[in-house]
């Protein structure tokens, strides 16, 4: 089988680091040099120097038993010290952990002191619940400070915690606490969202009355946060208020050392190709490279930055860079409970420009949806505190990219595409803003102490100019240790296909220097004629048309070509206003697409939709607009943020 994935899309734009910039860089190039050459004393290195040991560890990796890594194993630390009172005990009490502010314009400043009694008190209370080391917690919270307390509460007490999305439904919820066996529910009564409270506990309820409405299953308390004000059920003797216990418990709480290798959480997939997995973190080894790839790749300097990362904590970016990277670093950050567009559509740049948010972390969906909107909204915003951008979630289509760049970044902030995924725990290819000469579309080049490659089926390497599957080389600190009570499940879905390597399910190429440009899901690869085209090509070149907002591409069956590119598009208003004939839209795009990358890639058909199918943190569910073009009934839609707007879409196609 041919598994070369064709590399249609030119992109010759290039953007080097300002003089001054690479000048005040925290890190400099020698990082690389350092990091090849001696791959696991550059890691013990970054663990010693980013990470407080109760027990020095002597050893850093034990991979003696592939495809179980142990990292840093006979050194021991508490997670929840490293984030907090250490920082205290550096003098560092004053200084601002969290800047939060509430959907509805209330905010919440809480310094490292304050943040440090808070999870001191929630510790106490949780372990007056029976919660210790190796027990699981489960947490189904809005963003909230006490989302954070709460996850560092159960690394305190050297327990797991699994945070499920506060947007999944009670049957989401239910069968991540039973897979799991969690003994305790963190809620809240509801959240802000879109200008309204939504309710949360009610699915808790839900969740806990179970499919014959009399088990609650392993959980034996509930823990309910106030936020909503709205009116709860409310069950004796297993639901307590968080106001009734918190500021009750002591603030007093000696961290206790753990293992590097204990339990940190559990973290669900997106479902977005298949079941959700439980993918499993440890402590030292995820703590170690959470915190590196948070001070290197946004280089930040901990003293005078504001950091900023907009995902959800129900997401891996969540417990990566708003939770355990920031926190072990020291840093100042914003948190925001609600919707990017409430109550305003410049809500996130009023933020930025209110605190003067200078590392900025969001996703391509958020971007193009502000790119649909116009500039005009961002404009009215002071947004020059800004210094450097980020990416996470899915390609970055080129034209997405110098918009930020542009349009957010006043055209002067380096940009960093980050690629990494829930099971590789932290940031694994991305530019660093002083050294790389940044390419847009690009992840670029792994970072130092990491290798990748890009391989074909049998697993030799593809030459620079190259695509086909993008692969780990090498153990690394912040990997999985597993897929909770599934080591089977591990093995066959990341070890099985080339043995040695981790197969992370990401097609890749390789330009002529080597660096790493990201296709999407192998899963998605289409197959035309023989030629294996990339959905993410195709999507660019269908957004760098003017009249395109958004776009999916899927390929569909077909009798001549084995199967057929099939494009989804969402056109911005002025032009649909514009139009005369949609089908005029629609067969000047499809010639667009010739045009732009080749005939190869032209569409057989254009379907001019309103919604794209999206995953809660922004990915496109790409397998169900296949269904929908091969005409086949549309098949689980659980983890959708939307779950009608697929039988919107249906709908419009087949008008
Ligand atoms: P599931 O595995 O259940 O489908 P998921 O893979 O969507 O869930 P995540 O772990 O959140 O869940 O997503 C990781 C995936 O996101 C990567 O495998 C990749 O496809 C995509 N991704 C993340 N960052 C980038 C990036 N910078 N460029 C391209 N793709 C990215
Ligand atoms: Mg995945």
């Amino acid at each position: 089988m041919n598994t070369q994935i064709d590399n249609l899309l030119q992109e010759n734009r290039r953007f080097a680091p300002t003089e001054e910039f690479a000048k005040n860089s925290v890190v400099t190039s020698s990082l690389y040099e350092d990091a090849a050459a001696d791959r696991l004393e550059f890691w013990a290195k970054q663990a010693r120097d980013l990470v407080s040991w109760e027990t020095p560890f002597t050893r850093t990796l034990d991979w003696s038993n592939p495809p179980f890594a142990k990292w840093f194993d006979d050194g021991t630390l508490n997670v929840a010290y490293n984030c907090l009172d250490r920082h205290v005990e550096a003098g560092l009490g004053d200084r601002v952990a969290i800047y939060w502010e509430g959907e509805p314009g209330d905010s919440r400043t809480i310094t490292y002191a304050e943040l440090t009694d808070e999870v001191k008190r929630t510790a106490n209370v949780l372990a007056g619940f029976g919660i210790g080391k190796g027990d699981r917690v489960a947490i189904y919270l809005p963003m909230i400070p006490e989302a954070v307390i709460s996850m560092l509460a159960v690394a305190r007490l050297g327990a797991i915690h699994s945070v499920v999305f506060g947007g999944y439904s009670s049957d989401s919820l239910r069968s991540r606490i039973d897979d799991a066996e969690a003994k305790v529910v963190i809620t809240a009564d509801g959240a802000w969202r879109k200008g309204k409270v939504s309710s949360l506990k009610p699915a808790v309820d839900a969740a806990l009355a179970g499919k014959d409405g009399d088990t609650q299953g392993t959980v034996e308390h509930v823990l309910v946060v106030k936020r909503g004000e709205n009116e709860v059920d409310w069950s004796e003797g297993r639901d307590i208020w968080w106001h009734d216990v918190v500021p009750a418990a002591s603030a007093d709480h000696t961290p206790e050392a753990f293992e590097a290798e204990n339990p940190l959480f559990i973290l669900y997939t997106s479902g977005t190709t298949g079941k959700p997995k439980g993918i499993l973190h440890t402590s030292g080894g995820y703590l170690t490279q959470a915190a590196f790839t948070h001070k290197s790749v946004f280089d930040l300097h901990a003293d005078t930055d504001v950091f900023w990362c907009t995902a959800d904590i129900g997401w891996v970016t969540g417990h990566s860079y708003v939770v355990y990277g920031p926190l072990a670093n020291g840093a100042t950050q914003v948190m925001y409970e609600g919707t990017p567009d409430s109550p305003h559509p410049g809500r996130w740049w009023e933020i930025i420009e209110k605190y003067k948010v200078s590392i900025f972390y969001t996703a391509p969906t958020a971007i193009r949806s502000f790119m649909k909107v116009g500039r005009q909204v961002p404009q009215e915003f002071d947004l020059s505190s800004l210094r450097v951008l980020g990416s996470v979630g899915e390609p970055i289509n080129p034209e997405a990219w110098m918009w930020y760049r542009k349009v957010i970044g006043g055209d002067k902030t380096p940009i960093v595409d980050t690629w990494w995924q829930t099971e590789t725990g932290a940031i694994m290819v991305s530019a660093l803003p002083g050294v790389t000469e940044t390419k847009p579309g690009s992840a670029q080049v792994a970072i130092p102490g990491i290798s990748v490659n890009v391989l074909d089926d049998k697993g030799n390497a593809v030459p620079n100019g190259g695509g086909g599957l993008l692969v780990v080389d090498e153990p690394w600190p912040a990997m999985l240790r597993g897929v909770w009570g599934d080591p089977e499940r591990y093995k066959e879905t990341y070890w099985e296909k080339f043995g040695d390597k981790y197969f992370a399910g990401d097609g890749a190429r390789l330009d002529e220097d080597g660096d790493v440009w990201l296709l999407g899901r192998v899963d998605d690869v289409m197959n035309v004629s023989g030629h294996r085209i990339s959905t993410a090509e195709v999507e660019s070149a269908l957004v760098a048309n003017e009249m395109v907002a958004e776009s999916a591409v899927v390929g569909a069956s077909d009798e001549t070509t084995g199967q057929a590119v099939v494009a989804f598009v969402i056109i911005k208003q002025s032009h649909l206003d514009q139009a005369e004939k949609i089908a005029d839209i629609t067969s000047s795009l499809r010639s667009w697409v010739g045009q732009q990358i080749g005939p190869i890639a032209r569409p057989r058909e254009v379907f001019i939709v309103n919604e794209l199918p999206k995953t809660r943190s922004g990915k496109i569910m790409r397998r169900l607009l296949r269904d929908l073009a091969e005409g086949r009934e549309v098949g689980d839609t659980s983890t959708l943020a939307d779950t009608m707007v697929m039988k919107v879409i249906t709908d419009q196609v087949q008008k």
